[in-house]
């Protein structure tokens, strides 16, 4: 009933176009008529001004986005196959924009696209090759003990150097590939902390299109039996993209991985919908305080009130708070006061592969081995210390 409310709308604020469905979401319209572009450039915009208002189904309001990308004959090709390839480009492109948006192709885009499939070309090898890694960065009670590691994955590229998780994850999730780098970080992290001598918890990331995928609980549950971990160790850090699309499905997902004996813990939080139903229908083990919210807290005072009530909220409801992104002695310093639960930042200690943090995760080494090759603020025994 939505496409076909969706379909009438498009027919009705583009009667001169060619109006098809050629996918689950996607339409195409050909505009033959006036002067290119700005004869599209007009369509598209009664088409975004016909998207402001709720669709009514069922007596149910739903609010939709809309994304438009043109592409130009003869211009930005000259037939069928390149004009769509480049209309798409530019889709793409439009949807990475906040808001509904309009955008024409540009030859810069075709090269973009280029890339990004040659990346994810790379990346299929890179999982195959063993070119994927994790780092591990220390969380700390905010006294200065270590409660335990947030695992990140690092890809080192022979051809493109130390690929950023920011660039390759979403690239991952668009083609797919996160499944199997997920699996493979969730059961290297595993396998990483079941050799520790301490038991410290072990952080690992779960991207939304992994929490819907095949059957999760079943996954950790083996991969907890396979490694030997302690469940209580593990914790899974999920980010309220998890939650949108399919709460019940997504609360009962989070249910069955809790009967396991596993910690979720709510991620970046503040920087998505923060909708407190989320909070009032699953018992998250731990809210992390977005970043963003952290380094503005120097010069916004947003931030600082922001900041003062998430920790107020998870003290109500019992929830340990985490800081994320803690750089400076001054965050430090107005978490302490503030009240916060625990810290995670590079002031405490960034992350690094786990070699660099053996003390940490084994105890001091015994006397006679003991040798100082790292400077002391690297290894993050500083906050370790500082009770
Ligand atoms: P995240 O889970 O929020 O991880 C925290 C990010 O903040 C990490 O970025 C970390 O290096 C960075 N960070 C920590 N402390 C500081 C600080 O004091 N200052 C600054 N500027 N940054 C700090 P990283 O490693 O680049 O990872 C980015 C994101 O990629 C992660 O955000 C996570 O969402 C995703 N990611 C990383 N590894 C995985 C993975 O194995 N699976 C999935 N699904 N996502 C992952
Ligand atoms: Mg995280
Ligand atoms: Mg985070």
């Amino acid at each position: 009933m939505l496409l076909q409310g969706v379909a009438c709308r498009m027919l009705a604020a583009a009667p001169e176009a060619f109006v098809a469905r050629i996918g689950g979401d996607e339409f195409t319209l050909i505009i033959t008529t006036g002067e290119q572009p700005a004869a599209a450039e007009a369509v598209a915009k009664r088409l975004l001004a016909a998207f402001i208002d709720d669709f009514v189904i069922d007596g149910k309001s739903i609010q939709i986005g809309l994304s438009i990308g043109g592409a130009v004959y003869p211009a930005d090709g000259t037939d069928a196959k390149t004009l769509m390839a480049n209309a798409d480009a530019a889709l793409y492109q439009a949807k990475a924009a906040p808001q509904m948006s309009l955008m024409f192709f540009q030859p810069e885009m075709g090269f973009q696209l280029q890339e990004r499939h040659n990346l994810q070309l790379d990346l299929r090898q890179a999982i195959a090759r063993g070119e994927l890694l994790l780092h591990y960065q220390p969380q700390f009670h905010i006294a200065g003990e270590v409660i335990g590691f947030e695992a990140l994955a690092r890809w080192h590229s022979p051809t493109r150097g130390l690929v950023p998780p920011s660039t390759f994850i979403p690239i991952a999730e668009e083609c797919g590939l996160i499944i199997p780098l997920g699996e493979w970080a969730l059961r290297e992290a595993c396998r990483e902390a079941a050799t520790w001598a301490e038991p410290l918890a072990i952080a690992v990331n779960v991207s939304p299109i992994q929490f819907h995928h095949g059957d999760l609980p079943g996954l950790v549950h083996t991969i907890l039996l396979e490694t030997g971990l302690a469940p209580a160790r593990l914790e899974l850090e999920i980010t309220e993209g998890v939650l949108i699309n399919d709460f019940s499905r997504a609360v009962s997902i989070l249910r069955r991985l809790k009967s396991l004996g596993v910690q979720i813990a709510l991620d970046d939080f503040g920087t998505g919908y923060s909708s407190l139903s989320y909070l009032h229908a699953f018992a998250f083990d731990k809210i992390k305080i977005d970043r963003a919210f952290i380094s503005d807290l120097e010069h916004n005072h947003h931030s600082m009130a922001i900041v003062r009530a998430v920790i107020g909220l998870g003290h109500s409801l019992e929830i340990p708070i985490l800081a994320e992104g803690v750089e400076t002695e001054y965050q430090h310093g107005f978490l302490v006061t503030a009240g916060c639960d625990q810290i995670q930042g590079y002031l405490a200690g960034r992350p690094f592969p786990i070699e660099r943090y053996a003390e940490l995760v084994n105890g001091p080494p015994p006397a006679s081995e003991r040798h100082s090759e790292l400077p002391l603020e690297q290894t993050g025994r500083p906050m370790a210390a500082r009770g």
